[in-house]
């Protein structure tokens, strides 16, 4: 059936070049999206198929003009809000070739470009239009942020809330999308460290729209000299009935689970399921260097350590995923970045239905935004950077260890290189008896 309709629209096009003049067969265009980001605005056309079009910038005043053929655009573009975007207005006209004409009035200079897109779910094909920001809004650089810093420094949090604009993430069963969930915990994690003593957040999507995953890492590194990179999910999986909360972290060795490998592949689609362009992609061939320098650096330990805390405070409040209190580890593209400690936070699963509900809950979502504080607040308390807040923390009230089950007052002064004598002096214990969940002060003099 198929091989004959083939045939057959093959037929067809051949009587279409000899009959030059008929009409040629429109598509039907009845969706169109526009995203605004901080330094472009994208409209996205969904089409049934690739069409031929052409791009043109006018002077005086100042315009473009998409010529788009053999569309039938039956989408009402005075509906999209213009209001944050250097677009003053739309105008569409039919012109002869069967082209329609799409101008694009504007109150400011923009530098506009096309992309066509092929089919990647969730989308079909699609063609980009991105008109971008003439004038980039000046950054301080870090040399003039630092000097304008004094005292013990705060610790950098870059949140990144997955997903956005053209990549919804995940889809639950009754419509809600992945990427609007995640803004939301986000946001109000943003909040809670914002009130915070000792750390400074960074959000690093702040609306709807989409930004390239080496585009993430870059902003918080270098932008913003992030020492924590935490990107916030809620995905989806095959068998509808997986639940729980799990934290993860870039492996040097191949994924850990199977489940690991499968959500890291999903989560490196995203830069093709947004559209992004090729121009725009990290590269992919340097994972060895920057395992490597993970490994040297310290930050692979340290971002399974840090996923742990979280992932302690998590099981708190919420299922953990088959219950393991383990950091799974894959090949995270977002998460690639030697400067930092980075984790991801899978926050629960969309495709199950009650998570799915419980992740809309402004309640649970509070929860959860507090657990991922609580976790980084741990982190920080364990591993104060030298001239941190944390630091000047540690150095006035001494060192905290928080008993672990199974822990003995012994295994910690072990560990600390302290007499158990002094840590029952400084914590005013008697004999041996010691709580898991108690916060035990550690006298300075021994090695961390
Ligand atoms: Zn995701």
């Amino acid at each position: 059936m198929r091989a004959l309709l083939r045939r057959l629209s093959g037929l067809w096009a051949f009587l279409l070049l000899v009959t030059a003049d008929v009409a040629i067969a429109s598509q039907v265009v009845d969706s169109v999206r526009m995203h605004r980001a901080p330094d472009h605005t994208r409209l996205v056309f969904d089409l049934k198929g690739p069409v031929e079009h052409e791009l043109s910038r006018l002077r005086d005043p100042d315009r473009i003009v998409l010529d788009v053929r053999d569309i039938d655009l039956a989408y009402d573009l005075a509906q999209l809000d213009l209001a944050a975007t250097p677009v003053s207005g739309i105008r569409t006209g039919k012109h002869e070739d069967n082209r329609t004409r799409v101008v694009f009035d504007l109150k400011e200079k923009v530098r506009p470009r096309t992309n066509m897109l092929q089919p990647v779910e969730p989308h079909g094909w699609r063609l980009v239009l991105d008109l971008m920001d003439s004038e980039p809004e000046p950054v301080k650089s870090m040399e003039q942020l630092v000097e304008a810093q004094e005292g013990p420094q705060p610790m950098i949090v870059a949140i990144d809330p997955g997903h956005g604009g053209e990549d919804p993430g995940a889809i639950g069963p009754s419509g809600v999308y992945e990427k609007d969930v995640v803004l939301q915990i986000a946001r109000r994690l943003y909040r809670m460290m914002d009130e915070r003593q000792g750390m400074q957040p960074v959000m690093l999507r702040e609306g709807d729209y989409y930004i390239p995953l080496a585009e993430r890492r870059q902003m918080a590194a270098e932008k913003h000299g992030a020492d924590v990179f935490i990107s916030i999910h809620a995905d989806a999986f095959t068998d509808p009935r997986a639940r729980g909360a799990s934290v993860f972290a870039l492996s040097n060795q191949g994924a850990t689970s199977a489940r690991a490998r499968y959500l890291a592949r999903i989560s490196n689609e995203s830069d093709r399921v947004a559209g992004v362009h090729e121009s725009e992609r990290g590269n992919a061939n340097g994972l060895m260097d920057v395992l490597a320098d993970m490994t040297m650096s310290g930050s692979m330990t340290h971002s399974i350590f840090l996923g742990e805390q979280v992932l302690e405070e998590l099981g708190g409040i919420t299922r953990l995923h088959g219950n393991r209190k383990r950091v799974e580890q894959a090949g995270f593209a977002v998460l690639q970045e030697p400067s930092m400690v980075s984790i991801l936070v899978e926050s629960g699963f969309l495709s199950n239905r009650q998570e799915e509900r419980k992740l809309t809950d402004p309640n649970h979502q509070e929860k959860v935004a507090r657990s991922i504080l609580r976790g980084v607040d741990r982190y920080f308390r364990h591993h104060p950077a030298p001239g941190s807040w944390y630091a000047a923390q540690r150095a006035r009230n001494g060192r905290e260890h928080r008993v672990a089950s199974g822990e003995t007052l012994s295994a910690i002064a072990q560990r600390y290189s302290v007499s158990t004598g002094a840590l029952r002096r400084v914590n005013d214990i008697q004999g041996d008896t010691i709580r898991a969940g108690q916060t035990l002060r550690i006298p300075e003099g021994g090695a961390d």
